[in-house]
């Protein structure tokens, strides 16, 4: 198989949001740096507490990580899908992700841009076991991420945990 038909069957295998969840809340808002984000959740309370912790973490970033913002390689808009716990350790709803590498329940993912699609895509999930901080956490963690793709930088679980934590002691008050 060469190259193109990897490309062209990748693409027949993406999903749509809907396909993923049913998600009862649908919201688009633009953010930093003109950014537009869709969000896919269940509540307009849910919908505008992650608005918020999306502007401020992305207001923070760059105000105080060591990323600087004239490295930008690419500027792309984002999906923010919040989904169940069991939804996103779907192995078969979630073929995208690289299972192997985990040992553990993922709580939020990144998905990267590729050539044939033109939105990251960031994942966050909900459940009784997990808290409004480890929410604010996973937003700040993601979004890390998706930063470090528009910086055309190597992935960095480090700085995203690090940037997860720090965000999530602000939003502490
Ligand atoms: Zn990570």
């Amino acid at each position: 198989m060469n190259l193109l038909n990897l490309a062209i069957l990748s693409y027949a295998l993406a999903y749509t949001p809907e396909e993923l969840s049913n998600f009862a809340q649908q919201s688009e808002f633009d953010t930093y740096d003109g950014i537009h984000v869709r969000y896919f959740g269940n509540s307009s309370e849910e919908s505008r507490k992650i608005q918020d912790y999306i502007d401020h973490a992305n207001d923070v970033f760059w105000a105080f990580t060591g990323y600087d913002h004239s490295e930008l390689c690419k500027s792309q808009d984002v999906d923010v899908l919040d989904i169940t716990l069991e939804e996103i350790n779907n192995r078969s709803s979630m073929r995208w992700v690289s299972w192997h590498i985990f040992s553990h329940k993922v709580y939020g993912l990144y998905r990267p841009t590729y050539a044939y699609r033109e939105r990251a895509e960031i994942f966050i999930s909900h459940d009784v076991t997990i808290s409004e901080k480890q929410r604010a956490y996973l937003v700040a963690h993601e979004l890390s991420h998706y930063w470090q793709d528009m910086l055309c930088r190597d992935q960095s679980e480090d700085d995203a945990d690090a940037f997860g934590r720090w965000f999530m002691h602000l939003s502490d008050d």
